[in-house]
């Protein structure tokens, strides 16, 4: 079994960025500049944005926090989102999700210009990576494929099962797996929360992705040997022997599924630093689009 190690992957590609942001700047050209913004104080929304602010110093990138009061109107933050549209200096900026209840998401994300659509959620960009034409593609799709490239899984004619049909990761890598590329050219089965038979479908997936949020869901009896297991789940668990009062679990009883794995995501450390650094690469791409 090998791990797929979605840290030290997201580390080399960090590196590789860094070199083009300072090979950039010996060429007096634009240093790409990403935006954050934030609506209210969520625990894990302020982890998140406060991360990849901090990934985008380790590399040289400028950012801006933009942090909003969650009782803000949906007309107010839209305002905020024409600023930053119109902004030259910012290359691709980010709406942190979830948004307050009061506020529509899908207007908000119908407002980022898709040019600065970094995260990949407007409709013109999803359409783009549909037709395979280019685009955004979403943070943590993008990251999977990046660790299926250099890590030189073969996919092509392979069983790909993606379980959860979230339009951030389920439904987009189901639709990159199958497309006609090196990464893709799978068989891809897309399974959720109304699939009756998910078991017999597991047992004959040669490519598992699952992106569903229940802990530890994929059991070892669920898959066959010498699977390829992309773990996708976050979820915070209580644990009161932890400092922080809780641990991170993904999807994938990676314990005794990793027994039976010939490839496997950890979690932390699989999917989820890949996510950040294929967001830096997305703003990266958007200020050279500019040049
Ligand atoms: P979501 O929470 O919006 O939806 C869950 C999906 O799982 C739904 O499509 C549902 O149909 C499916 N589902 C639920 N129960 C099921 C069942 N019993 N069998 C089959 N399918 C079932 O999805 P999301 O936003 O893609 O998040 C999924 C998980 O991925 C969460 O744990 C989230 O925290 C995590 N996530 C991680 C990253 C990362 O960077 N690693 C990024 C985004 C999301």
């Amino acid at each position: 079994m090998k791990i797929l190690d979605g840290r030290k992957l997201s580390n080399i590609i960090k590196e590789e960025i860094k070199k083009e942001v300072s090979k950039r700047s010996s060429k007096k050209k634009k240093i790409p500049h990403l935006a954050a913004v934030l609506v209210g104080n969520d625990g894990a929304s302020l982890t998140y944005v406060g991360s990849k602010v901090r990934s985008c110093k380790q590399i040289g990138f400028l950012s801006t926090l933009i942090h909003l009061k969650s009782d803000i109107t949906e007309k107010k933050l839209i305002s905020e989102l024409d600023k930053l549209n119109q902004n030259p200096s910012i290359d691709g900026y980010i709406v942190q999700l979830p948004l307050p209840n009061h506020i529509n998401e899908e207007r908000v994300l119908l407002a980022v210009d898709p040019r600065k659509d970094v995260d990949g959620f407007h409709p013109t960009n999803f359409g783009r990576m549909v037709l395979e034409l280019p685009s955004f593609i979403p943070a943590t799709p993008f990251g999977i494929i990046e660790i299926i490239k250099r890590y030189k899984i073969e996919t092509s004619g392979k069983n790909c099962l993606v379980i959860g049909r979230s339009n951030i990761v389920g439904r987009p890598i189901s639709i990159l797996m199958s497309q006609k590329v090196s990464y893709g050219n799978a068989t891809v089965t897309l399974a959720h929360s109304r699939t009756k038979n998910l078991k017999e479908l597991t047992l004959k997936s040669d490519i598992i992705i699952s992106a569903l949020g229940i802990p530890e869901f994929l059991k070892v009896d669920m898959v066959k040997e010498k699977v390829v297991v992309i773990d996708v789940g976050i979820t915070r668990v209580s644990d009161k022997n932890n400092s922080k009062g809780y641990i991170i679990k993904g999807d994938v009883d990676y314990v005794n599924v990793s027994k039976k794995a010939s490839y496997i995501t950890p979690v932390p450390g699989g999917v989820g630093p890949m996510t950040i650094a294929m967001l830096l690469q997305n703003t990266l791409l958007a200020c050279k689009r500019k040049d």
